[in-house]
């Protein structure tokens, strides 16, 4: 029987310093006390072996990892050494570095397969820009980045899609529930399309994009919105908890293994 369980994963990014860990106390506390909702965070790369030691019931990620197992690329880090630090998981293809770094879709599905390669989780980040929002572009664009990001040796252990229109990222908008159910329901018709029916319907799709306490609960009702990637509301756990509460209080989704079973 598969469910799709609720992830509510956090994105530290590069704010704050080692005391910032202490967080993680409460977090990792509630993360105890609601056990159907996976809770992840990615710190910044310096913190992930301290998070990772200190709490075992939290799944700690990268990130970004580079996409060869190893070489010459200075200030890079691989999947490899992500996993040997304790994380289980990494972000890849965020679009503050498609937009920073120039990554390309080619560059976020060899990332994904290196951290695949590496026995890591790979969360994969989609999302259209508000000109493209706005020029009635977004399920296109939404749908190549789709084929273009995910690898086709995904599995639904091994790879998250996170849909982050780039306009809602630190703004305080966001989409329409109703837009944001129709995206998700495209997401999930491209990677049937692509991976097949069985795997397509197990990949959890997580949405991101000015998530906060107040919408969490709403959010995370929504069809095929098996999860929250949260940025800014992840850096404390005020912020934080009450959302892994709401994640709790909607439940998991049937993926298409358990309509069959
Ligand atoms: C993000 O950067 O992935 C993000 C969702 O940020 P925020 O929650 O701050 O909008």
């Amino acid at each position: 029987m598969t469910m799709r369980r609720k992830l509510v994963a956090g994105n530290w990014k590069m704010f704050g310093d080692h005391k910032r860990l202490a967080e993680l106390d409460p977090v990792a506390a509630a993360a105890r006390a609601c056990p159907s909702v996976d809770v992840l965070v990615c710190p910044p790369a310096p913190f992930i072996e301290r998070a990772a030691r200190a709490h075992p019931n939290l799944a700690i990620g990268g990130q970004d990892c580079h996409e060869t197992a190893e070489g010459p690329h200075t200030g890079c880090v691989s999947a490899a050494m992500l996993r040997d630090c304790g994380a289980s998981h990494v972000i890849v293809g965020h679009s503050e570095r498609r937009a920073a770094q120039g990554e390309t879709d080619a560059i976020v599905r060899a990332k994904s397969k290196a951290a695949i390669a590496a026995g890591l989780v790979a969360l994969v980040c989609i999302g259209e820009t508000e000109a493209e929002h706005m020029a009635g572009e977004a399920d296109s664009i939404v749908a190549g980045q789709v084929f273009g990001s995910v690898t086709k040796y995904a599995q639904p252990e091994t790879v998250i899609v996170a849909y982050e229109p780039i306009w809602a990222i630190g703004t305080g908008r966001t989409p329409t529930m109703i837009e944001i159910a129709q995206m998700h329901a495209m997401i999930r018709e491209a990677l049937c399309r692509k991976l097949g029916d069985a795997i397509g319907t197990g990949i959890r799709i997580l949405y991101g994009g000015s998530v906060q306490p107040q919408n969490a609960g709403s959010l995370l009702a929504i069809d095929n919105v098996d999860g929250v990637l949260v940025g800014r509301a992840s850096l404390t756990a005020d912020d934080f908890v009450p959302i892994i509460k709401a994640a709790a209080a909607t439940g998991a989704a049937p993926s298409a293994n358990m309509r069959a079973a």
